[in-house]
């Protein structure tokens, strides 16, 4: 019998998961050019690989019935239906035909079946969307002689030197147990995703992790922190039921209020069908942050109008008349799509020079989310100008669609605009607190380190800017929530609570979890705990009630009053407008001089099991 392997890593995903283990890796560096492209590929090519994927599917379904596993085997002969299926095919081998990049028209069509399957009523069928991904990436891995194997038919655990957000959305409903990451941290994007799926996962780990051999039976225990592959037979035992456990924990709220009986609105954070399922099955009113850009990461091209239908068509149709917080694609930081490494600008100033990649989103929101409670959300806006730009934008696809304009909001996560903040208010009808960005900025950390984590958000510096914004929403009328993963930190969000805020959006396989902490948590308790976490810090909230451009408190105006206003008022945002790459360096006009030490901090900070963590890394 193999001994145990022991591999270690940081918790980013809490939970348990058994299965085997799976690399899927990549295309090695030979199937690309010099210049990082792919070669070219012709039609017969696309058929061939779809071929082969049939026969290789037959040839291990025939394998499964010799050895008595007929379940497994009629699983494993429907995918290779679907590798010989006409509908699949034939519009990749047109792309491809037309000039596409092969993998990019295999993975595009492939999403496109997926999404048409995954929006079907019957729940059997919707699950055959995992099984079509599968299919398409098995197609691209044959194309360009990968040998990619496929995910097993068991249970597994994706091993990867960086795990992508969109592998985890694509294999969430096809045996995915848990993820491995050597790169990356808290604050990444898998490690975002993979909270809100309720997948374990660990980030930062050792490299050796990526000999491990596939198809081994493994453990992933995040309490330890470790990934055991071949692990002894008790200890799988003991994993096993363990893990059931943790299963059996969620409970559903349908309405949220404090201790001291305040309401709460909750919602979800999703970027696919899978988690918006899981959030609403917790609790959630509605999805509070619809992450456009995750099912793109390894786009080729600007997503077009059938691309993001085809996204968005199975979250939204999932939420009746519920609220949709749909955010425009954000393809920066560690999101920044293939077709856009070379460019020089990411993020929103890349999709407002786009015009049209900016029309054929939003009328795929309005198209696919006109039956919802919906809301459209501007990421990383650093000017009240590009605020403008987009709403002018969305009355244009409104007319032609034929509906009315919906609620348009901003992120605030860039530490300029949280200052500014009361310049914003007149222009948006909500602000959305993204404190994953705003926290990494202010702090001055990059979202990939292996520290960076969302109880950082409790820093006095954070927290300061937050309560500005706060102050900014209540001065307007208008609505302000947190979306950032702070939102669901046992540590911050209470201080969030105490500080106003009451709407949140969280991972959705944190929902019930959540609940329960706002429904033990009283607000009064919470005001005098955030009041003493932003007393450490005077000279800074002095430096701030300085700074206050606009008059504090003037009486409420109407939104249309207020865009009458906008159009003459412009903020002064201390970067320069259009500016768009994420960076490490803190560019916040608060200075870090005047923080007091983590240490201090975490003494005035509740007993919670993250204060220990996070003060003693200072
Ligand atoms: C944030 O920055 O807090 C946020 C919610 O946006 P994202 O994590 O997608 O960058
Ligand atoms: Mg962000």
């Amino acid at each position: 019998m193999t001994a145990p392997t022991r591999y270690r890593g940081q918790s980013v995903s809490e939970g348990i998961g058994l299965g085997e283990v799976y690399h899927g890796d990549p295309e090695p560096d030979g199937a690309r050019g010099p210049m990082g492209f792919r070669r070219p590929v012709t039609g017969d090519e696309v058929r061939a690989a779809f071929a082969a994927v049939a026969a290789d599917r037959a040839a291990l379904a025939e394998q499964l019935r010799g050895r008595g596993q007929h379940e497994q085997a009629s699983i494993v002969d429907i995918a290779a239906l679907i590798a010989a299926d006409p509908a699949l095919i034939a519009p990749a081998v047109e792309a491809v035909r037309d000039g596409a990049d092969g993998a990019a028209a295999i993975q595009q069509t492939g999403e496109a079946q997926a999404a048409l399957l995954a929006a079907l009523p019957d729940h059997d069928l919707a699950q055959r969307a995992g099984d079509v991904r599968q299919v398409a990436q098995a197609a691209v891995g044959y194309l360009y002689g990968t040998g990619v194997a496929p995910p097993p038919a068991a249970k597994f655990i994706l091993i990867r030197r960086e795990v992508d957000p969109a592998d985890l959305i694509r294999l969430a409903e096809a045996g995915l147990a848990g993820a491995v990451s050597v790169g990356g941290g808290a604050s990444s994007h898998a490690a975002i995703i993979a909270r809100g799926l309720g997948l374990p996962m660990l980030a930062g780990a050792d490299p050796s992790v990526l000999s491990s051999e596939e198809g081994h039976q493994a453990i992933l225990d995040t309490r330890e922190g470790e990934l055991i592959v071949d692990p002894a037979e008790p200890e799988l035992a003991a994993a096993q039921i363990a893990s059931k456990a943790n299963q059996a924990q969620g409970t559903t709220h349908s309405e949220v209020r404090t201790d001291d009986g305040q309401l709460v609105t909750l919602l979800c954070n999703v970027a696919s069908a899978a988690e918006t399922r899981l959030g609403l099955a917790g609790g959630a009113a509605g999805v509070g942050l619809l992450r456009t850009e995750i099912p793109f990461t390894q786009a080729m091209r600007w997503p077009q109008l059938t691309d993001h239908l085809a996204q968005l068509t199975p979250v939204l149709g999932l939420l009746g008349d519920r609220s949709a917080v749909v955010r425009l694609l954000d393809f920066s930081g560690d999101k920044v799509p293939p077709f856009q490494r070379s460019a020089t600008e990411h993020g929103l100033t890349a999709l407002l020079n786009n015009p049209k990649a900016l029309r054929d989103q939003l009328t795929a929101i309005l198209r696919a989310g006109r039956a919802t409670r919906l809301s459209v959300l501007v990421p990383m806006v650093r000017s009240v100008e590009e605020v403008a730009t987009v709403r002018t934008a969305l009355a244009a696809a409104a007319k032609d669609a034929g509906q009315e304009p919906p609620k348009l909001g901003i992120m605030v996560e860039v530490a300029s605009t949280a200052s500014n903040a009361a310049a914003f208010a007149p222009a948006v009808d909500f602000f959305s607190i993204g404190t994953n960005d705003l926290t990494s900025e202010v702090l001055g950390l990059s979202r990939q380190d292996q520290g960076t984590r969302p109880a950082l958000a409790a820093d006095p510096r954070v927290l300061t800017l937050i309560q500005r914004v706060v102050e900014a929403a209540h001065d307007t009328n208008i609505t302000v929530s947190v979306c950032g993963d702070a939102a669901a930190d046992p540590l911050v969000l209470p201080l969030l609570l105490g500080l106003g805020i009451r709407t949140l959006s969280v991972g959705a396989a944190r929902v019930p979890q959540v609940a329960r902490q706002i429904a033990e948590t009283d607000i009064t308790a919470a005001k005098a705990k955030v009041a003493k976490v932003i007393g450490l810090c005077p000279s800074l909230s002095a430096q701030l009630s300085a700074e206050r451009t606009t008059p504090p408190r003037p009486a409420p105006r109407s939104r249309d009053t207020a865009r009458l206003a906008m159009s003459t008022s412009r903020t002064s945002s201390s970067r320069a407008s259009g500016a768009s790459s994420r960076s490490a360096e803190p560019t916040t006009p608060i200075a870090p001089a005047t923080t007091p030490s983590l240490a201090s901090m975490g003494a005035a900070m509740p007993a919670s099991p993250t204060v220990a963590s996070w003060s003693s890394t200072a």
